[in-house]
């Protein structure tokens, strides 16, 4: 069991800088997974504490040692990537035994591993079949079971679901979960999946262009971003940003974007720079959908049903929302619509930096 430290980490590739400046804290046990678009520097962070690249500048601790130095052996980090990279011509039972052969540990106590193991991840029936006669997700299973056999300090994952398919990727996500509360093994793992970060993470760090941007629980992530960068990037539909302006309208206060005007309390008010450009964000599910006499406004441009609610974009002369309304309702586009935004919900950014005011 083991934690791990990112100090100031940077990586150089010539003129490319892939990572500026990485701080990151994972505790024992911990299930942390790096997010972020293609390029922000996600693998390269991940093979850096794998000891697969070299650090540039900053220092990666395992356990408070530093590590920089280590070969990735001696950091005794096990890495699942992408490709399951098995060997074709050996048996799912040798794949998995393979780590310990290597190492030279007897027949018979590879064998009650390589059971055990199997068992874990359901492979048991499989044990003699070759990588050709399984499917996508048996495959990647057995990488796992590469991965745990050797009983590691770490678990590295580098975007292991996105070869399979949609309904695979979910059931992998249930048995990584269920894997990492039996086995309690730190685990960091990177995708670009949003909702897969959601999904399996104890903390989530949304990384932009080689930093870490945020890092909280996904629920922090979601409910509380720090920037429009992470606003924008976490959440399906993602959240609304609208660039408006605060003004005071017959002793009222209000979020003004060009015809419609959302009314908004006096501690927000209070607490906001009326100098200062602000823009306002919501997610779908606090934008409520009511008669048009009773709240601001708009009409239904596109409606999305996705089973468990319908996502309802609405429109009005000058902005755009998303709303969301419970179950498969039954809304056409061109009905007029008012819109209520739950007060409490309200997320305000500095327009200039991006950053979250409140
Ligand atoms: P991600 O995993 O988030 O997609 P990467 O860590 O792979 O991002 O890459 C971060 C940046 O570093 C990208 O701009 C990429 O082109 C660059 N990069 C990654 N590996 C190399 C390399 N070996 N040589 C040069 N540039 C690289």
């Amino acid at each position: 069991m083991s934690d791990v430290t990112l100090v100031d980490v940077t990586k150089r590739y010539g003129n490319v800088e892939a990572c500026r400046g990485v701080n990151l804290q994972v505790a024992d046990g911990e299930f942390v997974t790096l997010l972020g678009p293609s390029g922000c520097g996600k693998s390269t962070t991940l093979n850096m504490i794998a000891g697969l690249e070299s650090v540039t500048a900053g220092d990666i601790l395992i356990d408070g040692t530093r590590v920089n130095d280590f070969t990735p052996f001696e950091r005794d980090v096990a890495m699942v990537f992408q490709q399951y990279a098995l060997y074709p011509h050996m048996t799912v039972a040798e794949n998995i035994g393979f780590p310990l052969r290597l190492h030279k540990r007897s027949k018979t106590e590879t064998a009650a591993r390589v059971h055990d193991v199997a068992n874990l991840l359901e492979l048991g029936p499989l044990l003699d079949r070759l990588p050709r006669e399984l499917s996508g997700g048996q495959q990647q299973r057995v990488a796992l079971g590469r991965a745990i056999i050797r009983e590691p300090r770490i678990f590295l994952f580098d975007e292991p679901f996105s070869n399979l398919d949609a309904a695979l990727r979910l059931r992998m996500r249930t048995e990584i979960k269920l894997l990492h509360a039996r086995l309690g093994v730190t685990s960091i793992f990177v995708t670009h999946d949003q909702e897969e970060a959601l999904s399996i993470s104890d903390r989530i760090a949304v990384m932009r262009q080689g930093i870490v941007e945020q890092y909280g629980t996904p629920a922090e992530i979601y409910a509380a971003p720090t920037s429009t960068y992470v606003a924008r990037f976490i959440g399906s539909p993602p959240m609304d940003i609208l660039s408006g302006s605060l003004e005071q309208r017959d002793g009222s206060l209000y979020y003004v974007v060009g015809d419609a005007a959302f009314p908004i309390s006096d501690s927000v008010w209070s607490s906001l720079d009326p100098a200062t450009p602000v823009d306002l964000g919501i997610r779908s599910e606090y934008v409520h959908l009511t008669s048009v006499d009773d709240g601001t406004p708009a009409t239904v441009q596109v409606v999305q049903p996705v089973g468990p609610s319908t996502v309802v974009t609405t429109a009005w002369n000058g902005g755009s929302l998303t709303a969301r309304a419970p179950g498969m309702a039954d809304i056409q586009p061109g009905t007029h619509v008012g819109l209520r935004l739950d007060p409490s919900k309200l997320l305000f950014f500095d327009r200039e930096t991006g950053h979250r005011l409140r």
